[in-house]
């Protein structure tokens, strides 16, 4: 499988290479040559297979002959034995018809972990393959970096630095990250605001000679297609166990950078029957004004209750605009660098055609509360806020009763006590088992001054074989 850039000039790459490379080198995002279709037959024939088994029939002729078949399905047996729940990814329902799909059963609680756990194995056996060794670095304002720590902390060819605004985020989310104590796992608490953090790997991305030439950056954030690959298969899963392929499904997925969603789209175009999928934002509802009028236009941020939603651009938008545009990668560039001087909207005929599958929706801080409560009431079941976003949009989007409405479930409500406090309910949720001790266990985290070259130097002199 070859993967080309969404803006039509960096190199086509295989998937070992596509795994290492954050941006393609013209500013695009890669996406493969071509998709794999399977028939109708061939998917319902796939029902009783376990998740993972599921898992390699969705991914592997993405992942060809890069990794060998047996050795490829023993990476995804370890991945998502890591989850709490033996169907991996369990259905709760909420109504008829209506139903949550729990993605929060791995290691941080969040659906990040599905690719993340993942693409932790798949770099560092490609790693080895190559002798060759990559220092991850990332930004983070809650749950990527905990994902991303995890997935890698038992990596041999990787060291990971995650950078987080000292102070400024929650507890839980802080304690996911500085509590994996482990020799390649560096935590930097930086005395400043997301933005700076952001910053300073955008500049180390772009000026890596602090490393001596001795390593390499790679990205784990969703621009690295195998996260978006990873994220494919459980709305096979969700077919298969609503009586698909035979009948069709509809999804609601909280959206902040288009990952997730984009993954739904793609299941869509590899012959699963799904009539349609709904976008739901927070207020930072850049892609709900595109979907709704056709006008792409960047706004100010906004912080509210889901904070993992909170954008004001949604990078992976790029490879839905890729498609529509007839995959002109030229046409795409052109678009984009408009969309920096202001508004753009793209031809009517286009944008209709995608809204023949998406339908969206933007819901405030309030109405999240109100979403929380009403179904805590109506079910006894606790979403969080990002879970509670698509549930509400996912009611009132809906186009047909009759088609089983799948919300993706993203995170544990575990991680978000201070949305269900303000919902006003008094039932505090509880951290699974294997995290009960959370608040008891060692801390390791370096706090940094706001400067570039603090943090650089603090890398040079700290990853492994510095
Ligand atoms: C990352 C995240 C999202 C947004 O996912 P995208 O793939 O960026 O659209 C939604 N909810 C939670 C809990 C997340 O962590």
């Amino acid at each position: 499988m070859r993967y080309i850039s969404t803006r039509g000039e960096a190199p086509a790459l295989g998937f070992e290479d596509v795994l290492l490379t954050g941006l393609a080198g013209d500013g695009g995002l890669y996406v493969p040559e071509s998709l794999p279709h399977f028939s109708l037959e061939e998917i319902r024939s796939w029902r009783g297979l376990s998740y993972s088994e599921l898992a390699f029939n969705v991914m592997h002729p993405f992942v060809d002959d890069a990794i060998p078949a047996d050795d490829f399905r023993a990476m995804l047996d370890e991945t998502y034995q890591k989850f709490s729940h033996t169907a991996v990814a369990p259905l709760v329902q909420l109504d008829c018809n209506e139903w949550v799909m729990e993605l929060f059963r791995g290691p941080t609680l969040a659906f990040k972990d599905f690719a993340l756990q993942l693409l932790g194995r798949l770099l560092d056996y490609v790693l080895e393959k190559r002798k060759q060794h990559v220092v991850i670095m990332g930004a983070t304002s809650g749950d990527t970096g905990s994902a991303a720590i995890e997935g890698c902390r038992h990596c041999e060819h990787v060291d990971i630095f995650i950078l987080h605004p000292h102070e400024r985020v929650s507890e839980v989310q802080r304690r996911q990250m500085t509590t994996v104590l482990g020799d390649n796992i560096h935590n930097i608490a930086v005395r400043g605001n997301f933005d700076d953090c952001q910053r300073m790997v955008k500049e180390s991305f772009g000026d890596q000679s602090f490393l001596g030439g001795k390593t390499q950056l790679a990205a784990v954030n969703s621009i690295n297609w195998a996260r978006i690959m990873a994220q494919i298969v459980y709305y096979f899963q969700a077919s298969l166990a609503l009586g698909g392929p035979d009948r069709s499904l509809a999804f609601s997925v909280p959206t902040g950078n288009f990952g997730d969603i984009f993954a739904g789209y793609l299941a869509k175009k590899m012959g699963l029957p799904i009539s349609q999928l709904v976008i739901a934002t927070n207020r930072n509802d850049i892609l709900h004004r595109f979907m709704s009028g056709n006008k792409y236009e960047q706004h100010q941020l906004e912080h509210t209750l889901s904070p993992s939603m909170d954008i004001m651009v949604s990078s992976n938008f790029e490879r839905l605009l890729f498609d529509l545009h007839g995959r002109d990668g030229a046409a795409v560039r052109d678009l984009l660098e408009r969309a920096q001087q202001g508004p753009v909207s793209i031809e009517d005929y286009r944008w209709r055609n995608a809204r023949k599958l998406f339908d969206s929706d933007a819901v405030d801080d309030r109405n999240t509360c109100d979403t929380i409560r009403q179904v805590y009431e109506q079910n006894e079941y606790l979403l969080d806020p990002h879970t509670a976003i698509g549930v509400r949009a996912a009611r009132n989007c809906r186009r047909d009763a009759s088609v089983p409405m799948v919300t993706l479930g993203t995170a544990h409500p575990a991680k978000f006590p201070d949305a269900i406090a303000e919902a006003g309910l008094s039932v505090k949720p509880q951290l699974p088992a294997h995290m009960a001790d959370l608040f008891e266990r060692e801390e390791r985290c370096t706090v940094l001054d706001n400067d570039l070259a603090a943090v650089q130097s603090f890398m040079a002199d700290h990853w492994k074989h510095a």
